[in-house]
């Protein structure tokens, strides 16, 4: 299967702090990955770095044969293909939800107004979403808002999606809902990197499992291998303290 992503000795520093040292993961067509680690392993700044929201200092991303990190080549026309979803929903407030899923398709793919609604449509619709299309985001619950914040990337028909704990900042009875969205996408055979804390649902719906501790992917594998019989001793102990 050919890759959709390649990320190739990706290295980031915050100042003196090396927060990513050289990390190397190809992701296949239709894959979903999982990224797990402590807080601070370098989840989010991986994410932020393959879509090139966060500048790197070295390595290469190359998505779909095309290295986007080459000097010359546009990081915002290839950026597009990423969607990129985050813990906090970032909705515009002054928008309604279909105004904030049409933007960036009318903006930068030029859309027309009529294509654009028609595809967010029936984005919504296949997320329960369809008569939330007029309302802005605070008439919205936290679950609905990230729904919508799912659709948004979705409408400019990602290769590949990045979510990034697109759960942590709802209250627990809304969690479910979005992990179904994303169930969905997986079924759907979106390809995806998920940065996760939901261990349960990390091994329900991955292919790969990646442990990230101190900015390097120290083991990755099949969820039941990674969760049952973890090899890295590292592993172990983080799956100890937090299952
Ligand atoms: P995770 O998502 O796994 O919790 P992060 O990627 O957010 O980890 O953070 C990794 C490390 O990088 C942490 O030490 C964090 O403090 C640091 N870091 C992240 N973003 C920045 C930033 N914009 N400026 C300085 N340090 C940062
Ligand atoms: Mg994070």
């Amino acid at each position: 299967m050919s890759a959709v992503l390649v990320l190739e000795g990706i290295r980031k520093s915050f100042g003196e702090n090396e927060v990513l040292k050289g990390i190397d993961l190809e992701v296949a067509a239709h894959e979903v990955v999982c990224l797990i680690g402590a807080s601070g392993s370098g989840k989010s700044t991986l994410l932020r770095c393959t879509n090139l929201v966060e500048p790197i200092d070295a390595g290469r991303v190359v998505v779909e044969g095309e290295e986007i990190t080459a000097a010359g080549v546009d990081a915002n026309r290839v950026r597009r293909r990423i969607g990129i979803v985050y813990q906090s929903f970032n909705l515009f407030p002054h928008m309604t939800v279909l105004r904030n899923i049409t933007l960036a398709p009318r903006e930068a793919l030029k859309m027309d107004r009529k294509a654009a609604e028609e595809h967010a449509i029936s984005l919504l619709a296949r997320f329960g979403l369809a008569d939330r299309k007029d309302e802005y985001p605070d008439r919205l619950s936290g679950g609905q808002q990230q729904r919508v914040a799912i659709v948004r990337a979705l409408a400019m028909r990602p290769s590949i999606m990045l979510l990034d704990e697109v759960t942590s900042a709802l209250d627990p009875e809304l969690v479910a809902e979005v992990l179904n969205v994303i169930r969905e996408l997986a079924r759907e055979g979106m390809t995806m990197i998920i940065a996760t804390h939901e261990m349960g649902f990390a091994r329900d719906i991955a292919d790969r499992v990646c442990f990230l501790e101190g900015g390097r992917i120290l083991e990755q594998g099949p969820p039941e291998k990674i969760f049952s019989s973890p090899e890295n001793p590292r592993t172990a102990r983080f799956l100890r303290r937090i299952i």
